[in-house]
């Protein structure tokens, strides 16, 4: 079985998670924790990091300080993970859903621009907090969100999960990454992301204070230098030693992960470029880190046809996800454009075989096997 996406280890790995049991050190006190936040604030550019359990931890956290904290309406994309909504809810607040745009897959920034300016002027509920999410390694298009920042002074997230290496070509955030465009970013390590701790996640921000606050809620919001003295109803949200190890270890290898996964794109590019798809998105302001290649079908019938058909060739594909307005938490909510956008991605979206390791005898029958799978469904309609 070719397989969606399995992590590389191929670095560190082992040596570090090997100190940390020959050292005792496997929770959260012990080295790698403050090795791991220094060195990825460091790939980011960013000046703080504070590692969590998980990226949705991360997003909780980051949102709890957001906005009025905890904020009262945040927007955020349909079509994403369950994750950034789920994070969002945990702090009370009401959501606002947003329709994706057709050339990134990412949130309709200029709909919703232009939707909160005219509720603000008819004195209607604005969002005080944008979650933005940079949708299978694609940033988004951040530019028409300054205004809504500069002047009603809304509070911009980042779920930047998937999208660890990605960053801005052009434009006000040109040669930044992702994750460093809002007050804070918010990053994960789950096992099929494009660096893993097994699980976890990371806050980064360039607010010292923010950062303290995150810290402080991560840690059951115990009074530094005291013992069982707790000022706030705090989580236990941190990172292992145990984890941070690993995580350090795939850290270290994320240019070669990067390098990996652009030749994939590449290839899978070249070779699929002729079939009845749409290739993945790629604007030319976007430096895109590839995590999960994904293309549409012709046709929203045939996205689980294909899914069976490779999967009886051996080869693991996936449709993407259901858009947040079509699960049952959130099917009630209000939802910014009617989610038709996001309907098409979820009805033709297919991911193809990703792990960094593919490799290119691999790419050929995964590519062969689909270019059979598509063209026969062609004749047949
Ligand atoms: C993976 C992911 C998360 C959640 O991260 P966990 O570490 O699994 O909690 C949140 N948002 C998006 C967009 C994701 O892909």
């Amino acid at each position: 079985m070719i397989p969606l996406s399995e992590p590389t280890f191929d670095g560190n790995e082992a040596l570090y998670v090997r100190q940390c049991i020959e050292s005792g050190y496997v929770s959260s006190a012990g080295p790698f924790v403050g090795r791991f936040e220094d060195a990825f604030a460091q790939v980011v550019g960013a000046p703080h990091a504070v590692a969590c359990a998980s990226g949705t931890a991360a997003l909780h956290v980051a949102l709890q300080l957001s906005g009025e904290q905890p904020p009262r309406m945040v927007a955020v994309s349909t079509f994403t993970f369950i994750a950034s909504a789920n994070a969002a809810t945990y702090t009370g607040a009401q959501l606002l859903l947003v329709d994706s745009e057709p050339d990134t897959w990412n949130m309709n920034t200029q709909m919703l621009r232009d939707h909160t300016v005219r509720s603000a002027r008819m004195g209607k509920r604005i969002p005080d907090v944008i979650e933005v999410v940079h949708v299978l390694g694609h940033p988004a298009d951040m530019e028409p969100l300054w205004e809504l920042r500069d002047r009603f002074g809304i509070t911009i997230v980042e779920d930047a999960a998937e999208s660890l290496g990605a960053g801005w070509k052009s434009g006000t955030l040109a040669g930044q990454h992702t994750g460093t465009a809002g007050q804070m970013g918010c990053f994960s390590f789950n096992g099929n992301k494009i660096v893993t701790s097994g699980g976890g996640g990371m806050i980064v921000t360039a607010d010292a204070d923010l950062a303290a606050k995150a810290r402080h809620l991560t840690t059951q919001a115990k009074k530094p230098g005291e013992v069982y003295v707790h000022d706030a109803v705090g989580y236990n949200y941190r990172l292992t030693n145990l984890a941070a190890a690993l995580g350090l270890a795939q850290l270290e290898r994320l240019p070669q992960r990067l390098r990996s996964k652009r030749a994939i794109a590449a290839a899978y590019n070249a070779l699929l470029g002729d079939l009845p798809i749409t290739l993945p998105p790629r604007a030319p302001w976007a430096t895109p880190s590839h995590w999960l290649y994904t293309v549409l079908l012709r046709k929203r019938f045939e996205s689980d046809e294909l899914v069976a058909a490779m999967a009886a060739n051996g080869i693991q594909m996936r449709r993407v996800w259901a858009p947040l307005h079509r699960q049952p938490p959130y099917r009630k909510t209000e939802i910014l454009g009617g989610g038709e956008v996001a309907d098409d991605l979820y009805w033709r979206g297919v991911s193809l075989p990703s792990s960094a390791h593919l490799d290119a005898a691999q790419q050929n029958e995964v590519c062969e096997a689909f270019r059979q799978t598509v063209l026969a469904s062609t004749r047949r309609r």
